[in-house]
């Protein structure tokens, strides 16, 4: 992807390396403009800092876990088991299990 513009997008609640990098550009915007804005910087950081709860707690789909079914490690045809936070079915096998 070239960039063309002089305006790139941060995504502090990305995951992986673009949201690792987002969030210590903002702490790093942070960190210099401290002494010039300190009510932006605490902002960026308050931020900076939400962004990456966000992340680490991001729910993961959940996957089917039978090998032998068609629908194995995808997220689409499973269900929550009603009343059980935390199981699932396959929609596709019928295979039930807990998250981890
Ligand atoms: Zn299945």
């Amino acid at each position: 992807m070239a960039l063309e513009t002089k305006y790139f997008v941060l995504k502090p609640t990305a995951s992986g390396a673009h949201g690792v990098a987002s969030r210590i550009a903002m702490r790093t915007y942070a960190r210099e403009i401290g002494d010039h804005d300190p009510e932006l910087a605490e902002s960026l950081r308050a931020w900076t800092l939400r962004a990456q709860l966000k992340e680490k707690f991001k729910p993961t789909s959940p996957v089917c876990p039978n090998k032998e079914c068609n629908n194995y490690g995808c997220s689409h045809m499973i269900k929550q088991v009603i009343g059980h936070l935390g199981k699932f079915y396959c929609d596709y096998c019928g295979t039930t299990w807990e998250r981890e």
